[in-house]
Order: structure tokens, then C-alpha cells, then sequence
């Protein structure tokens, strides 16, 4: 066990942590609302810093971030927990376990590991990913760290909640996220994910403030967040409040986990949301979770510049930031040339 960072210490051995927006207040003995920072005699620790439940290599479009060193690998991390109980999650067996069984499960790798397996692999970045990285904090940051000394970038796949102290401390070394908007209603977030949907809005405004490079998934569910206004609220948000530039990925939903009474997102309706984004102004639209719809287009004249075949980049014609037709600039966080060989030799292609 790790002391965790940003807690404060309240009177007979309680302590209330200050990593995410729960606030929890933890008497001495018991766990956090994540069940994976518990209160030793008023003391908070974490108990999950080196303790990893998936290691995997991916590429960066998996995430999803579609702007960011595209067709680039991705070393992916995860520890067990979340501070979130969305009722749809498909990695509920690993962000879920603590709190379902009551089992802190995973092996051991230290940070300095982590970074030595992105590199071997030919990986560009890290990414924080498949459960919550927010509530592994202190493990993240060690490693992001030593990412950043070997030239590699820190991705952020989050739900968001985090405090904005945290994301303060953490900005130096994160250039990426992707955030999950579950919802654009706050009795949403609360009846479905056990949280509130405003500390969400709030750190992504933070984020595009710090400087990291954003995108957002919202998983479209029938009957829950598909509603035409909630979903125009949301891309209103958005492209006003972040800006046109952020792309929006739209995700097919699957039954799953305790949320099995409802069938798979009609593609239709994706279609539809995608038509919304784009009537609110939104310049990158993709969807998720079904084939095709992937490709970078250029918003000024159409022009396909990154031809994607699922997650796989099969062809980018960006020069420079730039489109090569009208000259447009694109948003994002572009590679460069060099580093294109790199990641093939790693697929061995
Ligand atoms: S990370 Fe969030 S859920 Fe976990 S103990 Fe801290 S405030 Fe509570």
C-alpha cells in the first residue's frame, strides 16, 4: 500500500480524499466510493498503485482519439475499480471488481516497467485506460512521468470526474483525453453511473483551458440518452463551450452488464445524432462500435484526408497539419513523418 495524494486529514482518524468529485468522506477502516483507497488509521492509502489488471498494446484509434498521432500504438494500462457504476460498462469485470467481489485483483508492474514494455513495443504513448484512471492517480502520475523523460505521450481515456486540483498536477504530463459523456442529464448520471454530470462538463472545459488534446465518446443507449434535444444539448455543449474543432465519437451500444432490457443502438439513430452534431456545427463526427464512418474528412472542401479501415490507419494525406486540397488547417496532435516507420515495424507490416 501507497499513502494516497490529495487527501485531508478530518478529526478521530477520518479522512476525506480529494481525487475525484465523490469528495468521499472515509471513516478510519473503510474504503472510498472506488473501494480502492482505504483510511488505515487516518491515513489514506491506495491499493492498487503497481497492481495492474490489463496491460495491452493498441492502436491509439481503439481509445477512441482520432487526432492524436493517428495510426500510432498505444501502451494501454488499467488497474482494478472505478469510482463510476455505469450499468451498461463492458469492462465491469475489471472496473467492477473491487466493489463486486470485493478483491483488489491484478499483478505487480512498476512504472519504470510499464514505460521499458511501451517502448519495447514501439509504442508512441500511454494510455490510462479501460477502467477510470483517476482513481489510480498516484500510479499514473509515476508513470506519466517517466513517459515523458522517454519521449513518450500520457492519454487520459476518463469519465472525467476528477478534481480539477488533480487535473492541475496532472497537466504537465497528460497531452491527451478522451472523455466519456455518458449523458447530457444530470438524473441520468445519477440514476445510471451513481455521479453528476457538472464536475464532467467543468474538467473538460479545464482540459481544453490546460492545453490537453481533447475528444469525446458519448455511447448513444436507446431509451436513456437518445432523446433529440439531450442529444443537441450535448453537441451545443460541445461545439460552443469546447469548440467546433473537438471531434465527437458516437458509440453503438450493446447490451450488457446489469443494462440487458434494451436492444443495440439503431444505426439510424447514430445517423441522426450525427446529423445534430453537424447542424451544431461540430467538424469531426465518427461513430463507434459499427463499421465504417471512420475516416478524417476535411471540413472545408471534403477531401478524405486519413482513410481508416476499423482502427487501423490505411492511408493519411495530411501534410503538415495542413489539407493538401484548399489548405485548411486540422486540429489535433499530428505525428511526425519519422515516427510513421517506427509503428509499422512494430505491427510488423
Ligand atoms: S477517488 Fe473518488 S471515489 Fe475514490 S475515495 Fe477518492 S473521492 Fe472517493
Amino acid at each position: 500500500m501507497k499513502e494516497a495524494l490529495l487527501y485531508e486529514k478530518l478529526p478521530n482518524h477520518n479522512v476525506r480524499c480529494n481525487l475525484c468529485a465523490h469528495h468521499c468522506v472515509i471513516p478510519d477502516g473503510k474504503l472510498g466510493v472506488c473501494r480502492v483507497r482505504k483510511n488505515v488509521d487516518g491515513v489514506l492509502y491506495t491499493l492498487v498503485h503497481g497492481r495492474t489488471i490489463s496491460q495491452n498494446v493498441d492502436p491509439v484509434e481503439k481509445k477512441p482519439l482520432y487526432h492524436f498521432y493517428p495510426g500510432s500504438l498505444a501502451y494501454s494500462v488499467a488497474t482494478p475499480g472505478c469510482n463510476f457504476r455505469c450499468q451498461w460498462c463492458q469492462n465491469w469485470e475489471i472496473s467492477q471488481v473491487p466493489r463486486e467481489r470485493d478483491l483488489i485483483a491484478g499483478s505487480l508492474a512498476a512504472p519504470e516497467q510499464i514505460v521499458e514494455r511501451a517502448l519495447e513495443t514501439g509504442s508512441r504513448s500511454i494510455a490510462y485506460t479501460y477502467t477510470e484512471p483517476t482513481i489510480f492517480f498516484e500510479y499514473a502520475f509515476d508513470t506519466a512521468r517517466l513517459a515523458h523523460q522517454a519521449d513518450l505521450a500520457n492519454i487520459f481515456v476518463t469519465n472525467g470526474y476528477m478534481t480539477q486540483e488533480m487535473l492541475e498536477i496532472f497537466h504537465p504530463y497528460l497531452d491527451a483525453a478522451n472523455v466519456d459523456l455518458k449523458a447530457f442529464r444530470e438524473k441520468t448520471y445519477h440514476r445510471y453511473v451513481g455521479a453528476g454530470l457538472q464536475p464532467v462538463l467543468d474538467n473538460m472545459k479545464l482540459m481544453k483551458k490546460l492545453g490537453i488534446w481533447l475528444e469525446v465518446t458519448t455511447l448513444v443507449i436507446p431509451d436513456l440518452n437518445d432523446d433529440p434535444d439531450e442529444l443537441r444539448d450535448a453537441a451545443r455543449f460541445i461545439a460552443q463551450e469546447l469548440g467546433p474543432d473537438i471531434p465527437w465519437h458516437i458509440s453503438r451500444f450493446f447490451p450488457g452488464y446489469r443494462l440487458t432490457d434494451r436492444p443495440p443502438t439503431p444505426i439510424e439513430t447514430l445517423l441522426k445524432t450525427r446529423e445534430i452534431g453537424r447542424a451544431e456545427g461540430l467538424h469531426y463526427i465518427y461513430l463507434g462500435n459499427t463499421v465504417g464512418e471512420s475516416n478524417t474528412i476535411c471540413p472545408e472542401c471534403g477531401y478524405v484526408l486519413i482513410r481508416r479501415q476499423g482502427y487501423w490507419v490505411v492511408e493519411n494525406q495530411l501534410l503538415d497539419s495542413h489539407c493538401p486540397v484548399c489548405g485548411a488547417h486540422i486540429a489535433g496532435t499530428w505525428r511526425r513523418s519519422e515516427e510513421v516507420d517506427r509503428d509499422f515495424f512494430a505491427r510488423g507490416l
